[in-house]
């Protein structure tokens, strides 16, 4: 756990979220300042600063936090699909420097 991380206090209960999920090695929950009408995060609870920082050990966590994606989004009611996307560093708009995956929809997304 880092100290300075607010998704590992997140992780850690310690800073309070509307859970989405949560196993013993991933919590989801909702975005506290939502860019779609559902709008979630996959997160690891071990920190990973960022996509750029994943190593071959994290395979399977990533593995299955894709396919927790797609499962958590229909429990939310994105039968339709979803956007995922992943910010990494400063060049790709990351804000929390812990991994997570946004996972948004219910309504009209603009096309990328
Ligand atoms: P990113 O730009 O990919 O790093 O996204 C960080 C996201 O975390 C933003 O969409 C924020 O709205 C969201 N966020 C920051 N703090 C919290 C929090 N305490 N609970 C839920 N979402 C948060
Ligand atoms: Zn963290």
């Amino acid at each position: 756990m880092n100290r300075d991380c607010i998704f590992c206090k997140i992780a850690a209960g310690e800073i309070p979220c509307r859970k989405v999920y949560e196993d013993e090695e991933v919590i989801a929950f909702h975005d506290i300042n939502p860019a779609a009408p559902v709008h979630f995060m996959l997160v690891p609870k071990v920190h990973i600063v960022s996509l750029a920082d994943a190593r071959a050990g994290h395979e399977g966590l990533l593995g299955r936090i894709l396919l927790l994606a797609p499962r958590l989004a229909g429990e939310q009611g994105l039968a339709d699909g979803f956007r995922t996307i992943i910010n990494t560093g400063r060049g790709g708009g990351q804000e929390v420097m812990h991994l997570h995956v946004h996972v948004m929809g219910g309504g009209r997304l603009h096309p990328m």
